[in-house]
């Protein structure tokens, strides 16, 4: 059982275990404070015991068929399909995501096994030509070993699966980390690998804090580490590893994404598209934008139309289908988007819609407790150097940034952050159009869409600070297996 004494514990080599720690923690619904639930908080000692695990079920587990480590994932695949619903409202209840948000999180998950597992009847590796005609020339692929995955809350079943659907199929064993903030959703993942059969060891679960993650790090058995989350983490994380020697970490991280809306855009599609990118999730994911740079041209009509779906989304009682924007996750977070809108307005910008703190009648009844914030949208100048409009909030906080030339200087306000993740371009002329794709610095980028909702058969992954070189999602073969040169003489 996982939950003898009503805690919730760890799975480690195929068994559900306290672990070694003392101490629990609880994961709270953001949208009222409701407890969901208390879990065992793992230590180095817990960490130490599922990488073990991991380290010796790879020894079997690599001998397996592609095909045959993929049928456990298929048993996952069919419980996601059925569970939507309800895995869905457990998504929405523990993170707080708008409802649809939560199903589309699950969505994503099955879309990410279907294709791991669906991959394992592809071709593998290359058949490449020698200049020597006797001579056989492969690039074949190998799994690494153990793979840590240390995932965040915002997409708490779909980015765990980004990580060790690819990983498993490929032959790898994982341990998993999820965020502190989800662990209910984790329970849930470990309970369906329980379900499938898995051998003991291939999928270890360890619920805890960033002690425990950097455990995880830090373990010379630990081949690969996964890592989705704040640059500012991740980047510690690349460090660490970048020094030792035959060990990688595989880094996904924020964004300060931009939006380009240009004379001849479509301003329908515009609204659009920044009203789903900056408050979708209530601006929570990594791919929100939070800076729209819009041509003078159209200036004032975009500003207009904008504004008005920023004072009027719903902000709400996320299990309500009516309701655009959920709460945020956790009061500090809270307290870090205030800052931020704070610090907005210190640096002099021109505040246009300001809910941060959300009218008494806007809080649903019995929802008092939720960390509740609506949009912040304000216009300041393009060109200053102001931190709010250079620093990640992942916050509903949105800057209008007016350019007055040509796509060029847009793309050159667009490309002005340190980060590179996602970004989109609005506009009906094709030119514009090819030298935004040919020009911006993101790893992600749309045209005349919204720059969220990324499908898994594409890299998901960003340049400059918001990524280290290994996308995910299909991309993570690259992270988790070792490429031979195979060459033989017939
Ligand atoms: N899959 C999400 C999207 O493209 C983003 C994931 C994230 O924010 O971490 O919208």
């Amino acid at each position: 059982m996982s939950r003898d004494d009503g805690v919730y514990q760890h799975y480690i080599d195929g068994e559900w275990t306290d672990g070694t720690g003392e101490e629990t923690f609880v994961s709270e619904n953001p949208a009222n404070g409701e407890e969901l639930g208390e879990f065992r908080r793992g230590t180095e000692a817990d960490v130490e015991r599922a990488v073990a695990a991991a380290d010796e079920a790879f020894e079997e587990w690599k001998e397996l068929s592609h095909i045959d480590r993929a049928e456990y994932l298929w048993d996952i695949y069919h419980e996601l399909k059925e569970r939507h619903e309800e895995l869905g409202e457990i998504v929405t209840m523990e993170c707080g995501k708008e409802i649809s948000e939560g199903k589309a999180d699950v969505t994503e998950a099955w879309h990410m096994v279907e294709w791991a597992a669906g991959d394992a009847r592809h071709p593998k590796g290359d058949v490449v030509p020698s200049e020597i005609p006797s001579k056989d020339a492969y690039m074949r692929r190998k799994p690494r070993g153990v793979v840590g995955c240390i995932t965040p809350w915002n997409f708490p079943v779909a980015i765990p699966f980004w990580h060790m659907a690819v990983a498993l199929v490929e032959g790898n064993t994982v341990v998993f980390k999820p965020a502190e903030q989800t662990p209910w959703c984790a329970q849930i993942l470990a309970e369906m690998f329980e379900d499938s059969g898995v051998p003991d060891g291939v999928f270890n679960l360890v619920q805890g804090f960033g002690d425990a993650g950097n455990a995880i790090v830090e373990d010379d058995r630990v081949d690969t580490v996964l890592f989705t989350g704040s640059a500012e983490v991740g980047h510690k994380i690349a460090g660490k590893v970048g020094g030792e020697p035959g060990k990688l970490a595989a880094c996904e991280m924020g964004g300060k994404n931009g939006i380009v809306i240009t004379e001849n855009a479509d301003l329908d599609v515009a609204v659009h598209s920044a009203t789903m990118s900056s408050f979708k999730t209530t601006g929570q994911r990594c791919v929100s934008s939070e800076r729209l740079i819009v041509h003078e041209d159209v200036y004032d009509e975009f500003k207009e139309r904008f504004v008005e779906n920023a004072r009027s989304v719903a902000v709400g009682d996320p299990l309500d289908e009516d309701t655009f924007m959920g709460p945020l996750i956790e009061p500090e977070h809270k307290e870090k988007v205030s800052k931020y809108n704070q610090l907005a307005k210190d640096e002099g910008v021109n505040v246009l819609v300001d809910r941060e703190e959300l009218d008494a009648d806007e809080i649903p009844e019995g929802h008092e407790d939720g960390h509740w914030v609506g949009p912040f949208v304000y216009e300041a100048d393009a060109k200053a150097d102001l931190r709010c409009t250079h620093e990640e909030v992942f916050g509903p906080h949105v800057a209008l940034l007016k350019y007055s030339g040509d796509i060029e200087e847009a793309v050159e306000i667009h490309n002005d952050t340190d980060y590179g993740l996602a970004g989109a371009i609005i506009s009906e002329d094709y030119r514009q159009i090819n030298y935004y794709r040919d020009n911006a610095e993101v790893g992600l980028a749309y045209g005349n869409l919204p720059c969220i909702g990324a499908e898994v058969q594409l890299p998901f992954g960003g340049v400059k600070k918001s990524g280290n070189g290994y996308p995910s999602a299909r991309e993570v073969i690259e992270a988790v297996t070792e490429r031979t040169a195979w060459t033989l003489n017939n």
